[in-house]
């Protein structure tokens, strides 16, 4: 039985629960191949005992933790029976998005397994435990310290496979969680730019958007002061406007701090930035790694079937 194993991580390393169900795939038969999204963890996963191969996932929606995108990119090298993922909130993420993606079952926080595939977990709060029996394919997050970890000296072969998910589920991700923050009653919405638009025409993507969600277009000092076709009373920031919108969205938008100081208490905050190490993201709500001119018209589609 060929089975995935999607690596939890913690920072760029193997979390050791990786080896906890890699040890739970052997124990009940399986032939484990381990994933490792954005590389992360992939020689450590290739030295735990039992591990048939490992697979080096990388892709530019790595960067931050996106499930939408993160599962989008794993589905497309996932082979097997059997998904196994940790029952941790990212694990459950990426394997029930995986198993949506696939219309196969998903059974969360197992404690046990069994050839067969018997399943045990804790129902009810923790009230009382079911075991059932669940055919093939399938996907299953275990809990944290409930099988015995694999041991090591393993030497699996490592192989890279460069998977970029769409830009348009990230962006639908940003979508999905702003609407569940916005509330009606207060639908102040704010798109700026900043330098990074490159061109003071190419505001009319942030137009083209703010009409259609009903938002103000705003701007950084750079944005402003290198164009004068871009207003300064649309300056945000500490020499600019102060605002709190619902909704924050920047654009091309470092996150300079006299920026910041003028919209950081916004309710929700997206960033979309080239720039993964972009201060903005320190402040986002949700990052989108992209550059405007691939984050933007997929924005524009999704807003278009809200
Ligand atoms: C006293 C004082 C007061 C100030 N007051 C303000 C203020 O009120 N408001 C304000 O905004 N600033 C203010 N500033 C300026 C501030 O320090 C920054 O210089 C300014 O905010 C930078 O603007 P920016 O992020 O648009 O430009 P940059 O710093 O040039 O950043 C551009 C960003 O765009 C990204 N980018 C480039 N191309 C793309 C692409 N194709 N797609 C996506 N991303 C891309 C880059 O990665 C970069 O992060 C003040 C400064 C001082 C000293």
């Amino acid at each position: 039985m060929d089975v995935t194993v999607i690596a939890e991580t913690s920072g760029d390393r193997l979390h050791p629960v990786t080896a906890q169900l890699v040890g739970a795939v052997v124990s009940i038969g399986g032939t484990p191949t381990v994933l490792c999204a954005g590389g992360m963890g992939a020689a450590e996963a290739a030295s735990i005992s039992g591990v048939a191969k490992v697979i080096s996932v990388v892709g530019d929606c790595f960067g931050t933790f996106d499930g939408g995108a993160w599962a989008e990119a794993l589905n497309a090298v996932t082979g097997g029976d059997v998904i196994i993922a940790a029952a941790s909130s990212t694990g459950r993420e990426i394997a029930a998005t995986m198993a949506a993606m696939r219309g196969i079952p998903i059974i969360q926080d197992a404690t046990n397994l069994a050839p067969g595939i018997s399943v045990t977990r804790p129902i009810y709060s923790g009230k009382a435990i079911e075991t059932s029996t669940v055919t093939t394919p399938c996907a299953i997050t275990l809990r944290a310290n409930a099988f015995d970890a694999a041991g090591g000296g393993g030497s699996a072969e490592v192989s890279t496979v460069n998977q970029s998910a769409d830009v348009a589920v990230a962006v639908r991700e940003a979508i999905a969680k702003a609407s569940e923050r916005l509330d009606v009653a207060e639908a102040n919405i704010i798109i700026s730019g900043g330098r990074g638009m490159g061109d003071p025409a190419n505001f009319s993507y942030l137009n083209e958007i703010a009409d259609i969600i009903g938002a103000a277009v705003g701007a950084s000092r750079a944005a402003v002061d290198t164009w004068e076709e871009i207003p300064h009373d649309m300056q945000v920031g500490q020499t600019g406007k102060t605002v709190t919108p619902s909704l924050y969205i920047a654009v091309g938008i470092s996150g300079a701090i006299q920026h910041l100081a003028g919209m950081r208490t916004s309710k929700y905050i997206v960033a979309i930035n080239k720039d993964p190490d972009a201060p903005i993201f320190g402040v986002a709500d949700y990052g989108i790694v992209a550059t405007w001119e691939d984050a933007l018209p997929a924005l524009k589609v999704e807003l278009g079937k809200l």
